[in-house]
């Protein structure tokens, strides 16, 4: 389980579109062998002018000019079923893709409205809500147990929990931290949060090519955890991506923690955790692998042996599970091109992903990621099957098993 996948990154953070073909990394697109397997499981490579293989195609013909003044790489939702499916193994989710992309930006005669928001408000508010910063604990004061503050400690603790920022601020995304409050407390994890200091650790940024702001959200973050030397051993974030960008991003700049998404966290205490699921749950369960978690980190297994060890729950798999998985579109930037994509007439992924879930006849569809319980919830409505499926975090069914 959690296999130490083939798809870590091993490209120095210099690497830039100028001296790509001067590092390892970047020569790998030279062993392309043009297959087009990459545009064919990519989920919007019919509408992509420029997919994966056209792009490396360009840029060995020295004409990726003529990719940057295209909009396609907007519809990069950053899922990784490219890079899990290359047989020359190129990184392209990871590198290549958010670098063109960073080209597209500074040509982009207009940044869809949307991400243009998303963007400025992560960048002045630390949150891509343009929530106020000083409403990020808030959350905090509806639990029934305490959230320690690390700041405000005196001693230090186990575990820094990297709350990010759909848990801390949207509805749905406290529910799933008021469960995980709920389960740390059962399982007596030793945690804190940073609180009000916390901000977005900018990984969906870098994704969509704003590379300036993820640097300069890198640069904050790790300044916050060097304040804290000491004050705690590891971190367990609630973010899918947050968790991609400490594991493959942060490294650079000397991170290195041990880090932890919950999921796999809560695996590791699978047996301490089974006799406190004591409340039988008699739903029908599929399951949605969140492309970070599953496709670029391989855990695939941890959240389903999760959602069996809750007694009544009958785990059933969608067409496309693991691997073949298909993307909530909400990464990549993709969170905030709904719009657009509406606007260019192309079927929402959420929407796609939620009609194979009811086809399943499952009454619930479990998630990992916090960017999904809005998008499946919303396109849930849209399709009119909320009557018939109910989106929850996997931590939220576990809490929701546990008697007390
Ligand atoms: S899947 Fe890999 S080898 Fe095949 S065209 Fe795409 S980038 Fe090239
Ligand atoms: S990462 Fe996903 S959306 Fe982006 S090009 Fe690859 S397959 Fe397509």
């Amino acid at each position: 389980m959690g296999t130490e996948t083939t798809l870590v990154s091993e490209a120095p953070c210099e690497i830039t579109l100028e001296n790509f073909l001067e590092f390892p990394e970047g020569r790998k697109v030279l062993s392309c062998i043009q297959c087009g397997l990459c545009a064919g499981t990519c989920p919007y490579g019919d509408v992509m002018d420029y997919p994966p293989r056209r792009i490396i195609a360009m840029l060995r013909a020295g004409m990726l000019e003529k990719v940057f003044h295209s909009e396609s790489l907007l519809n990069c939702v950053a899922c990784y079923a490219c890079m899990a499916k290359c047989p020359r193994d190129i990184r392209l989710t990871e590198v290549l893709l958010p670098l063109v992309k960073e080209e597209i930006f500074v040509h982009l005669p207009e940044v869809p409205p949307e991400l243009q928001k998303a963007l400025q408000n992560t960048l002045r508010y630390g949150n891509p809500m343009g929530e106020s910063p000083r409403k990020r604990v808030a959350w905090t004061k509806t639990t029934d147990v305490p959230i320690p503050i690390l700041g405000e400690m005196s001693r230090p603790v186990d575990v820094l929990w990297f709350v990010e920022c759909y848990t801390s601020y949207h509805p749905r995304g406290q529910d799933n931290s008021r469960a995980l409050a709920k389960i740390f407390n059962g399982l007596g994890i030793d945690f804190a949060i940073l609180g009000n200091e916390e901000k977005c650790a900018g990984e969906c940024a870098r994704l969509v090519g704003e590379a300036g702001l993820f640097g300069t959200l890198q640069d904050y973050t790790m300044t916050l955890f060097r304040r804290y030397e000491g004050r705690f051993n590891r971190i367990v974030t609630s973010g899918a991506h947050a968790y991609d960008a400490f594991r493959y991003q942060y490294p650079a700049l000397g991170f290195d923690y041990q880090v932890d998404h919950t999921m796999p966290f809560l695996f590791q205490h699978l047996e301490q955790l089974k006799p406190m699921l004591s409340r039988k749950l008699n739903y029908r369960v599929t399951y949605h692998d969140a492309c970070c978690l599953g496709r670029h980190n391989g855990f695939y297994e941890e959240p389903r042996a999760l959602l069996t060890a809750i007694p009544g729950v009958k785990l059933v798999e969608m067409t496309h599970n693991r691997i073949n998985s298909i993307c909530c579109g909400g990464g990549g930037g993709g969170m905030w091109l709904d719009t657009y994509y509406k606007a260019k007439g192309y079927e929402r992924l959420s929407e796609r992903r939620v009609k194979e879930a009811v086809a399943t006849g499952a009454d619930v569809l479990a998630i990992s990621c916090p960017y999904e319980v809005s998008r499946f919830e919303d396109a849930a409505k849209v399709l009119g099957y909320d009557n018939k499926l109910v989106v929850r975090d996997i931590s939220e069914l576990l809490a929701e098993a546990m008697q007390s």
